[in-house]
This record gives C-alpha cells, structure tokens and sequence, in this order.
C-alpha cells in the first residue's frame, strides 16, 4: 500500500536556490504547455499529446532564451506536463473546472517522479538526495516517519515538494509499504450519527461534543495588528516584505492547529465506529450566508468531510451521507413528531407529542444515524452535493483542480506528522 511520509527540509543556501529553480521551472512548464495546448487546440483542432509536449520541451531546453530550463532535472518537468495532462483530461471527463495556470503567489509544488529520485538514499543520516544538484538536504520529521523511510529506502515512489507561503520546503514522500505494517483501526461494529455545527464542529448521536476551537479567532487581534503595521509600511521596502513573511508564518501556524485537531476528531470518530453517517451539507450554499460563512470556513469542513472519507476507505469503514433536506433537527427522535416551528436560535426543546426533552443537536445526530442506517440497509446511497455542483458550476471548482491533480498522481494518504 502506498503511504505518504511528511518531512520538513531545511536546505543550504545553494540547495535552496536550486529548489525554487525548480519549482520555478515547474510552474513555467506547466503554463507554456496549457496555454500551447488550448491555442494549438483552438486554431488547428490538434490535441497535442504528452509525446508533442515532451518533444517541444526537449528543444525548449536547447532555446538559449530559455537555457535555465537545463538546470532542472528533464523527468521532473516532464512530470509537470503528465501533471497538466491529468488536469486537463479531468476537465472533460468530470467537469472539474477548466485547468488554471499556476501563479507564483501560491504555494508551490513540483513533483519528483521515482526516475528522478537517488536511488543511494540510505536515510542513516537525516538527509535526502533528489536530482544530482540537490544532494544531502537535511530534514526532519517524526520518529515513525523516520524509522519508515530508513526501511523502505528501496521502496520509494516520488515525492512532492512544496514550498509555503512563509517560505518552508515540505517533501511529501510516497513509499510503497507492507500492508501488514499498516495497522488499521479496530472494527467496533458500533455506528454513529454526526452533526456538523458552528459552535460545536462535531456532535455525535451518543451525545459527544466536539468543541470549535477557535483557532483563527483566537489569533484575530494579533493578526489585525499585523495586518495594521504592514499598511503603515512602505511598499516595496524589505520592511513590508518582512511583515508580509510574519502574516503568512501566523496562518500557516493557525492552518497547522487546525489540521491536527481535524485529525484528532476523525481518528477519534473512526476508532470507535464502523459506520459514520453525516448529512450531505451544501457547504457552498451556508458560505453565502454571511453570518455562518466566517464560522464554517473557520471550522473547516470540508477538510474534516475528505479526511473523514479517506481515512473509512483506508480502514475498511464507511462514511454514509443523507439527504441534506431532512429534516434531522425537527424531527423527534422518539415519536417522529415534526416540530416545523424550530427556529436556529432553540437549542433544547421538549416534544409535546411523546414529552421528550431534546438537545437540538443530539437528537439531530440521532435521526441521521437512523436515517442512514435505514439508507444503507436500503442499498441507498445519496449522491453527493460535491459532484452534482461541480458538473454546473465551472468557476467555484476551479480552485481545486490543480490541488486534486496532485492528489491523484500522488494518492497522498495524509497522516498526522507529530
Ligand atoms: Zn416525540
């Protein structure tokens, strides 16, 4: 099974210049041969292959305008336009939204296919070996991690590199490993209903809470005072540059928290059930509303419903989703009454049918686990929001794509790097 391994690099000085080299190249390839592709396809109808592209990227290498191209590894930038091909191709089949050339001001990723990697990395001492001129960077990473690279040396697949805003240098490295040593979760054979919410991210059928920490609103005031130094500095001066380097070290540490508490919910959630069953929320449509837009995409749903997905497929459990128009919370658990005047703001309510007393939530995540079970017993699946929007909706799932395509050459199996 593959895996991926996590590590923070810290390169030298020359190393570094090599690396952005790359991904500057990366990047350079990967727009020239989009836009080749869409203006060859417009004017003479031809889809140019990844042969055609290889080809042009051969001789692009030999342009004297163009000669840095040579300073970076030929199977790395051939990787760039498999990884342009894919999006492309994607475009078409799923309608995943027209490929967008990659900016500069993103993070920046370049992906090292398994020809591209030294096969003399023994990882006895914490360095890795890429391309001939990014030799011995040091990195560091969990003891696991660790111990996982050095017997897998041989079994490595590729490894992504990625470069944050705050200007860190992440590999994410893919290696092949025993499915044996994979230890998966136990089954349980206890099932669960979630409900997603502002105030609480996760309340269970079983009446757990999992509490929204916060963690952007927390570091609200000292962003805001960030963000009011760096207005008062001169644009262009290394001063401004600086506080913009300080901006983005703060979200990238509030993107961090973030991810690991997402992690600690979905290994508590699938370590102690088989079947999780969550409501198919139209995440999109509650970002519109603006109240709840700031809570949610802080809450970081969407990254909890992937993980929470990946993770079940990974263990052999599964994440069931019902329809996003049942109504879960009017419905009494207990009788089925339906109390059609539950506002947002009522929290706890008795039914007047049966006389139960509710916590709007709990019993919310009741009615999913029944409505779930009941679909599943059913051979019932709901198709999911995501995929019905992303076939009309071209300009939201833009973004994605070039995220997914690096998913998809890398299969990442993310893990919580402690
Ligand atoms: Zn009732």
């Amino acid at each position: 099974m593959l895996r991926a391994v996590k590590v923070r690099i810290y390169p030298n000085k020359e190393q570094r210049v090599q690396l952005n080299k790359t991904l500057g190249a990366y990047r350079f390839v990967y727009n020239y041969m989009l836009d080749l592709k869409q203006k060859e396809y417009k004017e003479s109808k031809k889809d140019l292959s990844r042969f055609d592209l290889n080809s042009v990227l051969t001789k692009l290498r030999k342009d004297e305008n163009c000669l840095w191209l040579s300073e970076v590894n030929i199977s790395v930038l051939r990787q760039s336009i498999r990884q342009m091909l894919v999006a492309y191709k994607n475009f078409f089949k799923e309608h995943r939204g027209f490929p967008k050339f990659k900016s500069r001001n993103n993070v920046q990723t370049a992906l090292f296919p398994i020809n591209s990697i030294s096969k003399k990395n023994t990882f006895e001492r914490k360095t890795i070996t890429l391309t001939k001129n990014l030799e011995d960077i040091r990195f560091r990473c969990s003891e696991e991690f660790y111990s996982r690279l050095k017997k897998y040396k041989d079994g490595l697949k590729g490894a992504t590199l990625t470069k944050s805003k705050s200007n860190k240098y992440y590999l994410s490295i893919l290696i092949e490993i025993d499915d044996s040593e994979i230890n998966l979760l136990p089954h349980t054979k206890k099932d669960v209903g979630i409900d997603l919410g502002v105030k609480d991210f996760v309340i269970t059928s079983d009446g757990e809470f999992f509490e929204n920490k916060n963690f952007l609103t927390k570091k609200e005031k000292l962003l805001k005072k960030l963000n009011r130094q760096l207005s008062k500095k001169k644009n262009g001066s290394n001063n401004k540059n600086k506080q913009h380097l300080k901006i983005a070290k703060l979200h990238d540490k509030i993107a961090n928290k973030k991810d690991y508490y997402v992690h600690e919910v979905v290994n508590k959630l699938l370590s102690n059930y088989d079947n999780v069953y969550m409501e198919d929320l139209n995440v999109k449509g509650m970002l519109r509303n603006h109240k709840l837009a700031k809570a949610i995409s802080e809450v970081g749903f969407y990254k909890f419903r992937n993980l929470l997905e990946t993770k079940a497929a990974e263990n052999a459990k599964n994440v069931g989703f019902i329809d996003r128009f049942y109504p879960s919370s009017k419905t009494c658990h207990n009788c089925g009454y339906i109390k059609n005047d539950l506002t947002l703001n009522i929290r706890k309510w008795t039914c007047p049918e049966c006389g139960m007393e509710h916590n709007r939530d709990v019993n919310a995540a009741i009615n999913i686990l029944k409505e779930g079970s009941r679909l599943a017993m059913e051979g019932v699946t709901v198709e999911k929001v995501t995929k019905k929007k992303a076939a009309t909706t071209k300009k939201k799932t833009v973004k994605k794509t070039d995220d997914s395509t690096t998913k998809e050459a890398v299969t990442v199996v993310s893990e919580v790097s402690a």
